[in-house]
This record gives structure tokens, sequence and C-alpha cells, in this order.
């Protein structure tokens, strides 16, 4: 049953919060409100507790110090990966989505990560700096993905989880594949921030808060987000 506030959590503000990747708190709360459920948003710095009672959990991406403090943080405090088992649904971007992996490199060491998804990741030889696009998984029907990425990480997927999307401009993960998801988890590394540029996947996300089909949530007046979708879409395509 669809809870009567949304109550969706901003974490680690002081620690990882790079790109405008706040503005996909802004954009869930937008369209849940536009669709007359009410959103209670929260941002719990990294020296609070997190609470378990949240309908969904945002984190961000940022540099490899505050990365390892956060995920220090969120390992000991142990309340996201009780979220995830218990089917709450998570958007990790970047430096977040690393954590949620089993290991992640920061600063040149190896570090453990949350092990909420089955991937590792490494450094790369080069930054992966730029526009990022491509074909999202049909599992999830988001369409043609786009974002802006800024890592220096590559990211192999396990078995237990699939792709996000089929990169066709960009890195992602490894030049082949960006992001991941499992469940009702889905790590990106795309900034931008990623659900301004993708109002399809912010809705999956709602979907799964709420309980419903995504297909079945009342469709937005998208001109603006399509827009911006379209010129970042030309952005890369060939002269
Ligand atoms: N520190 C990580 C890396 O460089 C994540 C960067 C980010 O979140 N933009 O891979």
């Amino acid at each position: 049953m669809a809870p009567s506030t949304l109550r969706i959590i901003w974490l680690y503000p002081d620690l990882l919060s790079t790109y405008g990747d706040r503005g996909n708190l802004l954009v869930l709360a937008h369209r849940a409100r536009a669709r007359g459920v009410e959103v209670e948003p929260m941002q719990i710095r990294s020296d609070q507790h997190i609470p378990q009672s949240a309908d969904m959990y945002l984190i961000g991406g940022g540099e490899d110090g505050p990365q390892a403090v956060a995920a220090e943080r969120l390992l000991d405090d142990g309340t996201l990966a009780r979220a995830a088992d218990d089917g709450r649904p998570i958007l990790a971007v970047c430096a977040g989505y690393q954590i949620l992996g089993e290991s992640f490199y920061a600063n040149d060491r190896c570090h453990p990560g949350l092990g909420i998804l089955d991937l590792r990741s490494d450094r790369g030889e080069s930054r992966a700096v730029g526009e990022l696009s491509g074909e999202g998984h049909p599992g999830l029907g988001v369409g043609s993905i786009t974002g802006f990425e800024n890592h220096g990480g590559r990211t192999r997927l396990g078995e237990a989880v699939q792709p996000l999307a089929h990169v066709s401009a960009g890195t992602g993960n490894d030049g082949v594949a960006e992001g991941a998801w499992a469940g009702h988890v889905i790590g990106t590394y795309m900034h931008g921030p990623a659900l301004a540029r993708n109002p399809r996947l912010a809705d999956v996300l709602l979907a799964w808060a709420v309980g419903v089909d995504p297909a079945g949530l009342p469709p937005l007046d998208d001109t603006w987000p399509e827009r911006l979708r379209s010129e970042r879409f030309a952005a890369l395509a060939p002269e």
C-alpha cells in the first residue's frame, strides 16, 4: 500500500554531494507531489544515525577522502544494508555507487564497501570525464539514459546485478556497461543530476517506493526534461 507521506533521505550531504546530486531529491519530491503524494525530504549528515523508517535513500558522489570516511560510517551504521534487504529503493551516484559494492579504491587503497551490490571498483588508467549516455536495461523500462561522469574508478559487475545501461558514449563502469541494479537498488556514474536528465528513472524509483507498477503512475508534462535530454543527446551526435 502507498505510504501517505513519502520519506526520502538524502544521505551525508556533508561528505557526498557533487555536481548537483542533491537535485535527485528535488526531482523525486516534485514528481511525487505532482501526483498528489506528500513528501518529507530529510538530510542525514554523517554524524547522525540513519533512520530505518524511510521510504527511499539517496546517496551522491564525492572525492576519495570523503568517500572513504562515508563508507566507514555507513558500515558502522548498518541501516542502508537493512533497508536494501527490506526492499526500500536506494539510488547511489558515483562514489555512493562504488560504496554499495564489495570494495572500492580511494587514495590508492582498497576499502571494504557495504556489499549491497555484487560489484567491485578499482582504478582506471585515466579519469573518465564528460558526457555519458546509453540504452537503459530493457528490464527497467527507462529508455535512453544521459548524464555527466567524472570518476577515476572502474567497476566490474558480478552475476547478482544487472547493468543499468549499455554505454553508447562515455565510460560508465568500463566503456561497455554503465551502473548496476538489483532488487530496488540502483547505482550509476551519472551526475547531472541523474534524475533531472532521466525522469523515467525517477519514476521507477517512485513506483517502487509507493508499490505500484511504473506504467501505472499518472503521466506528467515532461516538455522541459525532454528538451534538456534532446540537447544533451544532440551534443554527442557527430557533426
Ligand atoms: N572518488 C571516486 C572516483 O574518482 C568517485 C568520484 C565521484 O563521485 N565523482 O572514482
